[in-house]
């Protein structure tokens, strides 16, 4: 087996050799990549921090433009009632972090349990629901792409213990005329566990309805879903991609 594998070896190189072919000429040096080094609870360097846990609300406000008037501190936490949030910047195509936790004390079920939501550029929602022994339709459940994609797994921890989830989210992009171009994907790691690879996102998350894209920007807020459970957040950041 060795000499037939060296045999093979020197086979292919020689023969790419004996066609003019060079190691150099399949090597890449257009693009030199940035260094990166990991700063406090291992950020990006490159990140921008949305959440630091700071008592840091200034990159956010309610999607009516008002102050925000979630709880702040170590972590952000929404203040039922007083509706979504979002950040003060657009985005497209991304890489973000963030952890969350639901409420420690179980007051309902199913959708009303520990409720909230990621939406990318403000209309594309990965699930953030207490999914620890807490059944609802599958599609709805914690890591879900709500009404879409089921989760490939349910990684959901206990009640009141923070969880991270890490999604990489691609823009849909549009043609001139606004017909849709290329659709949405997302990938999800929930609490380091793949839930959602690379799916592609069939338009914007509805509640009632089949989804169909419209037309937007190519850059908007990230949005978090004021769904009347004070679900926290903290470690809230994101790369442009
Ligand atoms: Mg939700």
């Amino acid at each position: 087996m060795r000499y037939f594998l060296i045999a093979s070896f020197l086979f292919f190189s020689c023969n790419a050799y004996l066609n003019g072919q060079q190691p150099a000429d399949t090597e890449d040096w257009s693009v030199k990549p940035n260094a990166v080094h990991l700063v406090n609870k291992n950020v990006p360097s490159d990140a921008i921090l949305l959440y630091a846990g700071k008592g840091d609300a200034e990159n956010w406000e309610h999607v009516n433009g008002e102050a925000l008037s979630w709880k702040t501190g170590k972590a952000l936490t929404v203040e039922p009632k007083t509706g979504d949030i979002q950040t003060k910047q657009a985005f497209g195509d991304v890489q973000l972090h963030l952890e969350w936790r639901s409420p420690r004390k179980v007051s309902a079920n199913g959708q009303g349990r520990g409720n909230s939501g990621v939406f990318f550029m403000g209309q594309y929602e990965v699930q953030v629901l207490d999914s620890y022994d807490n059944e609802t339709y599958y599609n709805g459940q914690a890591a879900s792409v709500y009404k879409q994609y089921i989760p490939l797994v349910n990684v959901c921890k206990k009640p009141g213990t923070w969880q991270s989830y890490d999604i990489i989210f691609t823009a849909p992009r549009f043609n001139v005329d606004k017909t849709l171009k290329s659709p949405a994907y997302v990938t999800v790691i929930h609490n380091g566990v793949l839930v959602q690879n690379h799916v592609e996102l069939q338009g914007p998350t509805l509640y009632v309805g089949t989804p169909e894209y419209k037309h937007h920007e190519a850059k908007l807020p990230l949005k978090l879903q004021d769904h009347g459970n004070p679900v926290s957040y903290r470690n809230i950041w994101i790369r442009e991609l």
